[in-house]
């Protein structure tokens, strides 16, 4: 029996240790690309931005979804080694979004727990900005829930850094973890993105129900945006419109394209073209503005103190400002009390 146990590890060691390789060598051949995913405005049906989504062009076995291979390199850390590349391939697309006259669309790109204690995050951030001359208010990174342990002060004096950059930044995969109140209460958090799997469950019974209109409700008393990810069909849309959800992803209005197909899809979506050729600003400076915020440590709440804590925020302990763009997405500026 221990025989076969120690023969059982080893082998799932040199597995692992394989495809640890095989991420390495990929990395060095520039295996990977991004689809884009538009995000909507349930209103007018108007893509508002897009969510770069990683794939594995692997040579042999094709396209190879995130899931497959992001916890490995989470895991081994191999995922900093990306973030130079995610940061330069979303805002040169990005560039190329706005030069061909969709200058009001942003890009969002997803961030783990590991980048963030990479201390160069905010330097690489801020240098492909330079580079490409994006405007930070058309770039948002998303921070998924579950990705968000707790005991991880660094992550929200990063979180802080970027933030005071006046990146935009979305809480992924919302309901799905429990670090996430915390999170909006000390951070300038301006998206909610509801968790797919509780678009999948409604309409359904009276608790999913409950669930996902007391989320768009929390969202909306919070001053943030509220998107619905994993919107699949109309009945979906219909239920989560009705409650006054007011931005949508998902399959029923495009999976996550190619750069070439995306132009394709806008173009099909009528998309509306800010009509202002967009010059490219090579030396354009992002506006940096430091705010000093408390960068006390995340706690687990329990669930008592997470109620009190978000009747706190939506009772002012928040002091925001909304504007909406020509879409009606919320760009906010955002003042949390301490
Ligand atoms: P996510 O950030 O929550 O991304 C949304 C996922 O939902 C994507 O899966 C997207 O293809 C899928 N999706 C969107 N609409 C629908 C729908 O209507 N039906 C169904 N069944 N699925 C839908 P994908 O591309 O497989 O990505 C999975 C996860 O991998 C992402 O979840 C994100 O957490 C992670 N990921 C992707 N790219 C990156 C990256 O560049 N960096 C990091 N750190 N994580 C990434
Ligand atoms: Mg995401
Ligand atoms: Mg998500």
């Amino acid at each position: 029996m221990k025989k076969l146990l120690s023969v059982l590890k080893e082998k799932i060691f040199s597995k692992r240790y394989a495809f640890e390789k095989e991420l390495r060598r990929a990395i060095k051949n520039n295996e990977f690309i991004f689809h884009y995913q538009p995000e909507i405005d349930l209103k007018t049906g108007q893509a508002t931005g897009f969510e770069a989504l990683m794939r594995w062009n692997h040579p042999t076995k094709g396209l190879i979804p995130p899931m497959e291979f992001i916890p490995m390199m989470e895991e081994t850390k191999l995922i900093n080694k990306m973030t130079p590349f995610l940061f330069e391939q979303s805002m040169k697309d990005l560039r190329a979004i706005h030069d061909a006259g969709y200058g009001d669309l942003f890009m969002s790109v997803n961030i783990s727990v590991v980048q963030l204690q990479d201390k160069e995050l905010v330097n690489t951030l801020k240098h492909y900005l330079k580079k490409y001359g994006i405007d930070t208010k058309y770039y948002e990174c998303e921070l998924t829930e579950t990705s968000m342990m707790e005991d991880l002060p660094e992550d929200l004096a990063m979180l802080e850094k970027v933030n005071s950059l006046k990146i935009r930044l979305s809480l992924d995969d919302f309901g799905s973890g429990y670090a996430s109140f915390n999170y909006l209460r000390q951070l300038d958090i301006q998206k909610m993105k509801i968790d797919r799997e509780f678009t999948w469950s409604i309409p359904g019974s009276k608790e999913n129900e409950t669930i996902v209109s007391t989320m768009i409700k929390l969202g909306k008393d919070l001053n943030l945006a509220v998107l619905a990810e994993g919107i699949e069909t109309k009945e979906q849309l219909d239920w989560l419109m009705a409650r006054g959800c007011d931005l949508g992803q998902g399959f029923y209005f495009a999976r996550p394209l190619p750069l070439n197909e995306l132009f394709k899809w806008l173009e099909k979506n009528k998309q509306h073209k800010t009509g202002k050729a967009k010059s490219v600003k090579k030396t354009a400076k992002p506006s940096v503005s430091v705010k000093s915020k408390s960068s006390a440590k995340p706690t687990m709440a329990s669930s008592q103190k997470v109620k009190s804590a978000a009747k706190k925020v939506a009772k002012g302990g928040v002091k925001q400002s909304t504007k909406l763009s020509a879409k009606g997405t919320a760009h906010k500026s955002t003042t949390k009390k301490k």
